[in-house]
């Protein structure tokens, strides 16, 4: 086979049904069913969601979106939505089954490889072998080798879909992030990590309420959570009825990229595809499935059907996947994530109402990563002309490893 895909969550499946478009031989190894519904929740901006297509996947979309930095709601004038995740697998199921994907099912264990393919034994011994492996095993990935470059942040969240006393948000709303803290004690506000609401009026009486730490090294543990959220519940009187759902969420924000010398390529959570300063990953990774995707299919076409050089191939992934623009952003983004991480409530609440000042191609640009280089810089270098004086302070002081970020930024990623 020319590929074989680890995983069966949205990046395995997404860049699977890529690549057999392209009429690549590939296999799909996962543990269990492929069709065995995912875990995980997944919510996109409304333009992104269209312009992939794929709008008709989602299970809710709301006009009405708004974020909480002060007395007064930012408005987004975007859609929101959130997929129907079953929809959304069934698609990319579907999308894999018309490219003639194949499905194994076992658990990677080991890999070798030889100059011109890799080998991957199952825990039950059943050896596969392929010119190419991608590793779409999630954010602790089962072989690919990520550098060590200090504590990795965690975006923690805890949150409850069910039915509440009274209505949590307004009606046909989408809360973004909600960072008013008046249900926390002045000490809490000032010395705990701030956290927010992610909310959503799920229509019927139903709400998913979320309590969010946006990243932290080591990050928020869920008890914390749990007590923020019915704290700043009850404080505008609303009591939890029913417990339909309780979501724990956790998965690293800023890892480091992949060593992008190894033998084998990586997709999704694996490949540090995760945005560092939103902790979105869905509509970039189905995004950038398709190039990815042509450009294997080229290099593999360039060494023919004999075979080829394995190393080659991957290092052409590598560069497909993450070439110097994409690169240079991600230690941009990352610089960013720690300067956050450092700021107390008050500095991250005028931070983000200052941030969604910003021209509206910039702020969403930023979030949904499809900024150039140059206007990426551009939109920083605004926001900090316009930012208040403690947030500019607090910008202005390098800490830690931030200097080498801006450093790798400067160096070309
Ligand atoms: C609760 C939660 C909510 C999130 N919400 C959003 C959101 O709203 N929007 C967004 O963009 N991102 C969100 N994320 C972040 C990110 O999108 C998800 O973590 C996403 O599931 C990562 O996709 P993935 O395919 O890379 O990995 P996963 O979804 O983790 O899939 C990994 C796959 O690899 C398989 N696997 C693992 N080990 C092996 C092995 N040894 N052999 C074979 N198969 C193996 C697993 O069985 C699984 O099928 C959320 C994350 C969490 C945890």
């Amino acid at each position: 086979m020319d590929v074989l895909v680890i995983g069966a969550g949205p990046a395995a499946l997404a860049i699977a049904a890529a690549l057999g478009e392209q009429a690549l031989a590939v296999l799909c190894l996962a543990p269990g069913d492929p069709a065995a519904v995912w875990p995980n929740t997944y919510g996109i901006w409304g333009p992104e969601v269209d312009a992939l297509g794929l709008g008709h996947l989602l299970a809710h979309r709301w006009s009405d979106c708004v974020s909480w930095f002060g007395c007064e709601p930012t408005r987004h004038g975007h859609d929101y939505g959130l997929f129907d995740k079953e929809a959304l697998q069934a698609h990319l199921l579907a999308a894999c089954g018309e490219a003639g994907v194949g499905w194994q099912r076992g658990l990677a264990a080991s890999i070798a490889h030889d100059a011109s393919s890799s080998t991957v034994t199952t825990a039950a011994g059943t050896a596969l072998r392929a010119r190419l492996v991608i590793d779409a095993s999630g954010h602790e990935p089962v072989f690919l080798q990520r550098p060590d470059d200090g504590p990795v942040a965690g975006q923690a969240a805890y949150g409850i879909v069910g039915r509440f006393s009274a209505p949590p948000i307004d009606a046909d709303q989408f809360v973004l992030m909600d960072y008013r803290s008046d249900h926390l004690s002045e000490s809490e506000r000032r010395s705990e990590p701030p956290t927010f609401l992610y909310a959503m009026d799920l229509g019927e009486g139903r709400f998913f309420v979320e309590e969010t730490s946006l990243a932290l090294a080591p990050p928020l543990p869920y008890a914390t959570l749990r007590s923020r959220l019915e704290r700043r519940l009850a404080h505008r009187g609303v009591m939890v009825s029913e417990v339909e759902h309780e979501e724990f969420c956790l998965f690293p924000m800023n890892p480091a990229l992949p060593d992008p010398n190894q033998r084998l390529l990586g997709f999704g959570g694996s490949a540090s595809m995760v945005h560092p300063a939103s902790g979105y990953l869905v509509g970039g990774l189905l995004r950038r499935a398709p190039a990815l995707a042509a450009a294997l299919a080229a290099a593999l076409a360039r060494q023919g059907q004999a075979e080829g050089d394995a190393a080659a191939l991957a290092a052409a992934g590598w560069e497909a996947l993450w070439p110097a623009p994409l690169r240079r952003k991600h230690a941009l983004y990352r610089f960013g994530l720690e300067k956050l991480m450092r700021f107390e409530a008050a500095q991250l609440r005028q931070f983000f109402a200052t941030f969604f000042t910003l021209p509206e191609p910039l702020w969403y640009g930023f979030l949904a990563n499809t900024l150039s280089v140059p206007a990426l810089v551009a939109a920083m270098v605004r926001l900090f002309a316009t930012a208040p004086l403690a947030v500019r302070w607090g910008l202005m002081q390098p800490r830690g490893r931030e200097l080498a970020l801006l450093g790798r930024f400067l160096a070309g990623g």
